[in-house]
């Protein structure tokens, strides 16, 4: 069996029980090394296979897998944060279920979700936006046409953008093509959940100059949208004069 579990964002107490659970009775992991917390692989034990796949190809992580799994061993294949965000999990699905090896997917708290908590925000804010986009700027990896960042951000919703550290000048002007300010909002979660963790405040057009000024290139969200700084309607979920399935309205 091969279980794609979610390692979280980064600390080590943020990966779910289940998870942690197969991590410490597990004979074979592969990690993506480059992402996830190797604090995370102090609950293996001892004599558990490691390999960090940072320096692996496709054929190589099937290669210690699928021999491993086949003598009914139980092997975990970590991912960042959520394995269904950017995890290249499905072509290894696929390999398993053409050798006939079943296998089952735990899910992690995305970055998206540790990056909100690191700035206390709230992406669907009532009155501002109910909508998450979570995207990428197109880099060396090719993105749809139709999700280019200008498309998306013509809807003002809020944004998480991934994997894209690197490409700040070029996300900006796409922002703004697409219809934000140049003052809106913005702010760029490095490391979220980890030690080194850091949270700069910023608007859309100056992106690029506040990452270069902290120094952060890599493995950082960039976040988008009003929910950042807007005013807000409170929720009518908990308001007085609002009746629903569980509470009567007081007025
Ligand atoms: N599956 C992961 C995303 C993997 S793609 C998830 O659900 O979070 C890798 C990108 O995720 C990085 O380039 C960065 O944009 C983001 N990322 C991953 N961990 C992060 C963290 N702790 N803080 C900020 N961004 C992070």
């Amino acid at each position: 069996m091969v279980y794609f579990v979610g390692a979280g964002p980064g600390a080590p107490d943020l990966i779910t029980v289940r998870g942690k659970d197969l991590i410490e009775r597990a004979d074979v992991i592969v990690y993506a090394g480059s992402l996830v917390n190797p604090a995370l692989l102090e609950y293996a034990n001892p004599k558990c296979s490691v390999h960090n796949s940072a320096n692996m190809t496709l054929e190589q992580v099937m290669g210690v897998m699928l021999p491993a799994a086949q003598e009914r061993k139980l092997v975990v294949r970590m991912h960042t944060g959520d394995p269904s965000l950017y995890g290249a999990i499905r072509e290894q699905l696929d390999l398993l279920d053409e050798a006939g090896v079943p296998w089952e997917v735990v899910p992690g708290v995305s970055s998206f979700g540790a990056a909100a908590a690191a700035l206390g925000a709230e992406y669907t804010l009532p009155g501002v936006s109910q909508s998450l986009i979570i995207t990428r700027a197109e880099g060396r990896t090719p993105v749809p046409e139709r999700e280019e960042i200008a498309k998306l951000a013509s809807h003002g919703a809020s944004m998480a953008v991934f994997l894209s550290a690197g490409l700040l000048d070029k996300l900006a002007e796409r922002l703004i093509a697409g219809g934000y300010a140049p003052e809106s909002p913005a702010a760029i979660v490095y490391k979220a959940s980890w030690p080194d963790q850091r949270v700069v405040r910023t608007t859309v057009a100056e992106l690029e100059k506040a990452a270069g000024e902290a120094g952060i290139t890599k493995t950082a969200l960039i976040l988008v949208g009003r929910f950042l700084d807007s005013p807000y309607d409170r929720s009518l979920l908990y308001d007085a004069a609002f009746s629903h399935e569980y509470r009567k309205a007081e007025r």
